[in-house]
């Protein structure tokens, strides 16, 4: 697609004002498509939009606060994406990580994990879904995580949520097969993000952000007749 088409093509990422979501975000607004962003902090949402903007003057980015573990909150964010325009791409990438094991994590970690890594996507997309439907292509990418594929220690309820999410990822693959639309799981492993906190990675032991943007760009980009359905990516040296 040339510039023009790209602007008038939204491209939605949930929690994107840091990380991951903001890598990807960044990859497209380097291609000039016109990028809408949510997180629950709009201090952090509105410098975020600001840096990539100065970055990438071609893109446009605007920015929606919303806490999407609150399901009217979701719905509200998706109306307001469908009046930007029809997007030709949804990442559900919003999430959160709290440690803990299933027999022994704290009361609540379960409700907690549910609403924000899987009822938000799977509100969001069914939201979005007949008006992308409509327009007869679109990309969805769910970024699941390494903890969707295997139990470990410490993955407890987020595991089980990101388990979820491979499910649905799953089901819409198989139901939108028809459609033209396509949908990806992307299962990262681990990537640095201030979800790791104050981690040191100088010896570049574990993943970068732009990493699963740059994949997420190349299965954005194939023929319209393929799709990647699963992109499973880990640090060269394993899991920690
Ligand atoms: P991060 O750096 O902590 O960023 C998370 C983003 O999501 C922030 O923009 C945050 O902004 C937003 N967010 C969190 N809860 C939200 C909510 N309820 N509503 C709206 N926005 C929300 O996280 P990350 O490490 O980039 O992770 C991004 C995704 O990748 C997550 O789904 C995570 O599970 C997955 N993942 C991460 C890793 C890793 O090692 N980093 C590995 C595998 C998978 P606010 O706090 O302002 O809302």
């Amino acid at each position: 697609m040339g510039n023009e088409q790209n602007a008038a093509a939204t491209v939605i990422v949930t929690g994107a004002s840091k990380g991951i979501g903001r890598a990807i975000a960044e990859k497209f607004a380097a291609e000039g498509y016109t990028i809408l962003l949510c997180a629950r902090n709009e201090v952090n949402l509105l410098a975020a939009a600001e840096d990539i903007r100065k970055k990438y003057s071609q893109a446009t980015i605007k920015v929606f606060t919303a806490d999407l573990s609150v399901k009217t909150q979701v719905l509200v964010f998706a109306d307001w994406c469908l009046q930007q325009g029809t997007p030709a791409v949804l990442v559900n990438n919003a999430g959160v990580y709290l440690p803990g094991n299933a027999c022994s994590e704290p009361e609540g970690h379960l409700e907690t994990m549910m609403n924000t890594n899987l009822f938000s996507a799977y509100h969001l997309t069914r939201k979005l879904l007949p008006t992308i439907l409509k327009q007869g292509s679109g990309h969805i990418f769910n970024i699941c995580s390494i903890a969707a594929l295997h139990a470990y220690e410490g993955g407890g309820s987020y595991s089980i949520s990101k388990f979820a999410l491979n499910g649905f990822s799953q089901n819409l693959r198989h139901e939108l097969k028809q459609s033209g639309i396509k949908v990806t799981a992307v299962f990262p492993g681990a990537v640095m993000t201030d979800s790791w906190g104050d981690f040191d990675n100088s010896s570049k032991r574990i993943m970068e952000a732009a990493d699963i943007a740059n994949m997420v760009w190349a299965a954005f980009n194939l023929s319209p007749q393929t799709v990647v359905e699963e992109i499973v990516m880990r640090p060269l040296l394993g899991d920690l």
